[in-house]
């Protein structure tokens, strides 16, 4: 049975539980858990033999499983792992149905205990979380819940798969564009994402205020932290990848910047590769070390370079495009993943470029995954935004490296993120501490906007890469251009790296080169007429550039060779419009070229 069935069957089948490990002190996860149940319905007997015989939210604490006198559906187990195999023999003792071990809790052999029994087993999980996540609660989180439904959502109870307004669930790409986290809204039944164009939220009680703002409970505080209509952008994004969840921003830099700020410190480094977008390598090398924090920019595709640089004790985190802005090289994705894991750090992909459609680089061990949904995500030039989307694959429990997840935070009465949260302990720190205390969010508005371009994501993206093809074809075999760096030629150096990595072509941003230089560069911008002259890429429109005296211009010589764009380079964002009008309108401008 699919996980996200199991768990929802369990939490549907379920009315008592007894909480063994549970604590009177509110800032500890089980107390939030235990009141996060209550309010949703279940009844909660704390399990502590050091509490024994007082009373916890209103119910008895008992010593033992065995002493609770009333019938109990799951038994929900905040001790060590070790603890396990006996308390599931208690478990079954008592009848329980259902066997839970939370986050970090994992035992093989309870997990036996269960399934001798006929107990469902879940481990290494919240139900606080899996309940909220499930029911579509999303709060801070944007977290993917993995179901689909066309059904009204119900803000008090999960799906079931066996009710009426259950689950349906896709892994198909399409589907996931239009569908994922959108539910008809409760209340209206409006069927499109509603634009939750407020500031703030009502608090039901102080009682209900102080939970959520102790990140007890999920839900909406403020607008800098969260926005239903960008929680939903938030799942669908999720859904694209794979991911467990992710946190949406106000531009592509900002989220480069919200998925570093957890993982950095003043001293630290960020390896990236030396042909990133030019505006991310001015943000990394110039805006970052105010911060104090180092960026070292390598050749990517020179892989001994990448291990030796990643190396160094201060490193945090490499970072690659998969599909480089503006000459389109390929990373070698996998072989990064297992150089920056082999040196006990992630690997952060700036899929922008390619796409989940053409590429999901989580597959192939990227941990964290950036957009600018600026660019073909929203796909038509009138939403700026980007995203942080996390796989959930790194152990941030694992080092010391990364105290921001890992360490108590004094700004959250100690709780630790990645503790508390599990694998969805990195995108709430990115909604609960990045997006509160730099502020920067995506509007309403551009989250529903981007929300209705992604739907057509997969239909535009094929589209974009067969229109992409017939114009590299068409420019390479021109008299004037000297090199087209599209890496669906078999000419690129990059070409089995997009046979390897990317799917539907090899993407529709490419460079190509004058043999006229500079000169003749500036004269196809010009010259152009359908095609526009702008500082984008990723429309549905045709648009064109020159990088060095535009988008790169911020960059040294030097700077600009590495990220292929020199002075007679030109770059084209092909779009959708058909091919041959394409094709004329370049025909035209390069005959125009004195
Ligand atoms: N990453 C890539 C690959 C880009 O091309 C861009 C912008 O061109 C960015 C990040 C920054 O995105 P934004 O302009 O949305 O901040």
């Amino acid at each position: 049975m699919d996980e996200d069935y199991l768990i929802a069957e369990v939490l549907a089948q379920t009315k008592t539980i007894a909480m063994v490990g549970a604590s009177a002190n509110w800032k500890r996860p089980s107390f939030f858990v235990m009141t996060y149940l209550q309010k949703h319905g279940f009844r909660v007997i704390p399990v502590n033999p050091g509490l024994a015989g007082q009373t916890l939210n209103g119910e008895i604490c008992y010593e033992s499983l065995s002493a609770i006198p009333d019938a109990i559906d799951l038994v929900d187990i905040f001790r060590r792992s070790e603890e396990c195999p006996a308390l599931a023999e208690e478990a079954a003792a008592i009848g329980a149905k259902s066997l839970w071990l939370q986050i970090g809790v994992i035992s093989e052999q309870a997990q036996r205990t269960a399934a001798d029994h006929g107990m469902q087993f879940i481990q290494d999980k919240c139900p606080k979380i899996e309940h909220s996540r499930l029911s579509g609660l999303l709060g801070l989180g944007g977290f993917y819940s993995g179901t689909l439904s066309s059904h009204r959502a119900s803000h008090r109870q999960p799906p079931s798969p066996r009710r009426n307004g259950g689950l349906a669930q896709s892994q198909h790409i399409e589907t996931l564009s239009i569908h994922a986290g959108n539910r008809p809204d409760a209340a209206t039944g409006s069927r499109i994402t509603p634009i939750y164009q407020t500031t703030a939220f009502l608090f039901d009680d102080c009682d209900h205020a102080s939970s959520l703002y102790n990140l007890q409970e999920p839900g909406n505080i403020y607008g800098r932290l969260s926005n239903p209509t960008t929680a939903v952008l938030e799942q669908r994004l999720a859904a694209l990848d794979g991911a467990v969840g992710a946190c949406c921003v106000a531009s592509g830099h900002a989220a480069q910047l919200v998925a570093l700020y957890p993982l950095m410190a003043p001293g630290k480094t960020i390896i990236a590769s030396d042909k990133l977008y030019g505006g991310s390598i001015t943000q990394f090398t110039r805006t970052f070390t105010q911060f104090g924090w180092q960026a070292n920019l390598v050749n990517i595709h020179d892989l001994d370079a990448v291990h030796k640089a990643v190396s160094k004790e201060d490193v945090a985190v490499l970072f690659a495009e998969s599909l480089a802005n503006p000459d389109g090289n390929v990373s070698d994705i996998e072989k990064l993943a297992a150089i920056a894991h082999n040196a006990g750090i992630p690997l952060i992909i700036d899929n922008t470029m390619a796409t989940p459609v053409m590429c999901q680089p989580g597959k192939f061990g990227a941990d964290i995954i950036v957009y600018s949904t600026t660019k073909f995500l929203s796909g038509h030039g009138n939403a700026l935004g980007g995203a942080v989307v996390d796989m959930g694959s790194f152990d941030w429990l694992r080092s010391a490296n990364y105290p921001s997840l890992s360490a108590p935070d004094p700004a959250y009465h100690g709780i630790t993120f990645a503790e508390t949260f599990g694998k969805h302990g990195f995108i709430t720190y990115c909604h609960a501490s990045v997006l509160r205390d730099l502020g920067p969010t995506l509007s309403p508005m551009n989250a529903f906007l981007t929300l209705t371009g992604l739907e057509t994501l997969p239909l535009r993206m094929r589209q974009h890469n067969e229109n992409a093809e017939k114009v590299a074809n068409f420019l390479n075999q021109h008299e004037k251009i000297a090199q087209v760096s599209w890496a669906g030629l078999s000419s690129s150096p990059y070409y089995s790296l997009a046979k390897k990595y990317l799917q539907h072509g090899a993407g529709s941003v490419f460079t190509v080169s004058l043999k006229g230089g500079y000169e003749a560069g500036i004269q196809l911008v010009e010259n152009c007429n359908l095609i526009s002259h702008l500082a984008n890429i990723g429309d549905t429109r045709t648009l064109i550039v020159h990088p060095a005296s535009t988008t790169h211009r911020q960059l040294t010589s030097d700077q600009r060779e590495a990220a292929g764009v020199g002075d007679s380079i030109v770059r084209l964002s092909i779009g959708i419009e058909h091919a041959d009008d394409i094709i004329a309108d370049l025909d035209g401008a390069l005959k125009n070229i004195n």
